[in-house]
C-alpha cells in the first residue's frame, strides 16, 4: 500500500493540541502517511531565531503537501506574518474555503454548502506598507501631491496592487473548481464602485473569465451587499471569488453562519504544491488546554485526502465527523449551547469519538 509523505507543521498556540488529534484521525483511515513534522511560528522563534527555518520550505517544496497548525502572528510589532510568508514563498496564490452546516453545529441557517475561492498574494497583503515619517512614506506622499492627490503627510500608507493575471488566474481556478465539483455558479465580489483600477480590474478580468465556463452561472457583488446577503439568504450561493481582503474576511463571516471557526477547513493551493489548514487561529489564550475544537483543522485534512486522491478514506472520515457532531455527546464549548457548557468535552476526546465512529462504520 502506498505510503503519503506529507510535511506536518504543527504551529503554536492550539495549534500542537489540534496537529495530535488530527494525526490520529488521518492514520486511523487506514491510509499510510511518513509525516515530515517540522516547526514554524513562535515556538521555532525562540529555538531558531526565525518563525520560518528554511527546512519548512524545504519539505514542503520536496513532499509537495503540508498540513499545518496555526501560527500567531505578533500584532503591530514582531514578525511579519509567516501564513502570508508561506503563501508567497509556495506561490500558494488560490485559498479555498468550504463552509458547509453539518447537523447539530450551533446555527439558524440549514443547507449552506458554499466556498469561498480567495486570491492569496495580492491586494493589501502584498507586504507593500510605508510607515507614517519614513522617509520612503514622504517621498511617496510628494510623489502622489505631484500627482494632484491630497494626502496627509502623517500618512501611513498601505498599497493595494491587483494584476490582470493574479484575477485570471483565481478566476479560472473558481470555475475549474465549479466544474469539476459540479457547482452551478460563481459569485465574484469586489468593491469596484470605489476602487476602479484595482477592483474594477478583477471585475473586468471575471467577466472575461466566465465567457469560456458557458455551463455554469456567472454573477458580482458589491462587497457590502453580499455580507447582508451572506446573513440574509447563503443557500443563495454556491461558489465565491474574491480578492484577498474581502475573501479573508468573508471567510469568517461564512463560518460564522455554518457554526463558527471550529468547523472551517483550508486550503491554500498553487501549481503542484498545497498547505491544509483550518480558518481559524491560534487562539492563544487556550493554549495547552485540551479545549480547543480540532474538527476545523480534521476537515482540512478531509480535503488533502481529497487532494491525494483518497475519497473513499475523506468521505469516510467527514461522514464520522458530522455523525459525531450530530450525536452532540463528544463535542467541544465552541459547538455547546451556553446551558451545556458543562458537558462539553476536550480536543482529544473528540478524536476518540470520530476514530470510534470510523470504526464501527467498517
Ligand atoms: P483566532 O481564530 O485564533 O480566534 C478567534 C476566536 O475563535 C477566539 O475566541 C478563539 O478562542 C476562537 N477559536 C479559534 N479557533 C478555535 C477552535 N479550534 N476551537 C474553538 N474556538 C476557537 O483568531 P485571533 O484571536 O484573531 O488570532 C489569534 C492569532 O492567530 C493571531 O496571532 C493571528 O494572526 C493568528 N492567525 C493565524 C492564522 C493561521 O495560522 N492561518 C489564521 C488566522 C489568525
Amino acid at each position: 500500500m502506498k505510503t503519503y509523505e506529507i510535511t506536518l507543521i504543527p504551529g503554536d498556540g492550539i495549534g500542537p493540541e489540534l496537529t495530535e488529534a488530527t494525526r490520529r484521525v488521518l492514520e486511523a483511515t487506514g491510509i499510510n502517511f511518513h509525516w515530515d513534522i517540522v516547526h514554524a511560528g513562535t515556538d521555532a522563534m525562540v529555538e531558531y531565531g526565525t518563525p520560518l527555518p528554511s527546512n519548512v520550505l524545504v519539505s514542503i517544496r520536496k513532499n509537495k503537501v503540508a498540513l499545518k497548525g496555526p501560527i500567531t502572528t505578533p500584532v503591530g510589532s514582531g514578525f511579519r506574518s509567516v501564513n502570508v510568508a508561506l503563501r508567497k514563498e509556495l506561490g500558494l496564490y488560490c485559498c479555498l474555503r468550504p463552509c458547509k452546516s453539518y447537523n447539530g453545529t450551533p446555527t439558524l441557517y440549514k443547507d449552506i454548502d458554499l466556498t469561498i475561492v480567495r486570491e492569496n498574494m495580492e491586494d493589501l497583503y502584498a507586504g507593500i506598507e510605508y510607515e507614517k515619517d519614513s522617509p520612503n512614506a514622504q517621498k511617496l506622499i510628494s510623489f502622489l501631491e505631484g500627482l494632484g492627490a491630497g494626502i496627509r503627510h502623517d500618512s501611513g500608507i498601505s498599497i493595494k496592487p491587483i494584476s490582470e493575471y493574479g484575477s485570471q488566474r483565481i478566476v479560472k481556478f473558481a470555475f475549474e473548481y465549479a466544474r469539476s465539483n459540479k457547482r452551478k455558479k460563481v459569485t465574484a465580489v469586489h468593491k469596484a464602485n470605489i476602487m476602479k483600477f484595482s477592483d474594477g480590474l478583477f471585475l473586468a478580468t471575471a467577466r472575461e473569465v466566465a465567457k469560456s465556463y458557458p455551463e455554469i452561472d456567472f454573477e458580482d457583488r458589491i462587497v457590502d451587499n453580499m455580507s447582508m446577503q451572506l446573513v440574509k439568504k447563503p443557500q443563495q450561493f454556491d461558489v465565491i471569488v474574491c480578492p484577498n481582503l474581502y475573501g479573508d474576511i468573508l471567510s469568517d463571516l461564512c463560518a460564522g453562519l455554518v457554526g463558527g471557526l471550529g468547523v472551517a477547513p483550508g486550503a491554500n493551493i498553487g501549481d503542484g504544491i498545497a498547505l491544509f489548514e483550518p480558518t481559524h487561529g491560534s487562539a492563544p489564550k487556550y493554549k495547552g488546554m485540551n479545549k480547543a475544537n480540532p474538527m476545523a483543522m480534521m476537515l482540512s485534512g478531509v480535503m488533502m485526502l481529497r487532494y491525494i486522491n483518497e475519497h473513499n478514506a475523506a468521505d469516510r472520515l467527514e461522514t464520522a465527523i458530522a455523525s459525531v457532531i450530530a450525536d452532540g455527546s463528544s463535542i467541544t464549548y465552541d459547538l455547546k449551547p451556553e446551558n451545556e457548557q458543562g458537558s462539553a468535552v476536550g480536543t482529544s476526546h473528540v478524536a476518540t469519538a470520530i476514530i470510534a465512529k470510523m470504526n464501527k462504520a467498517n
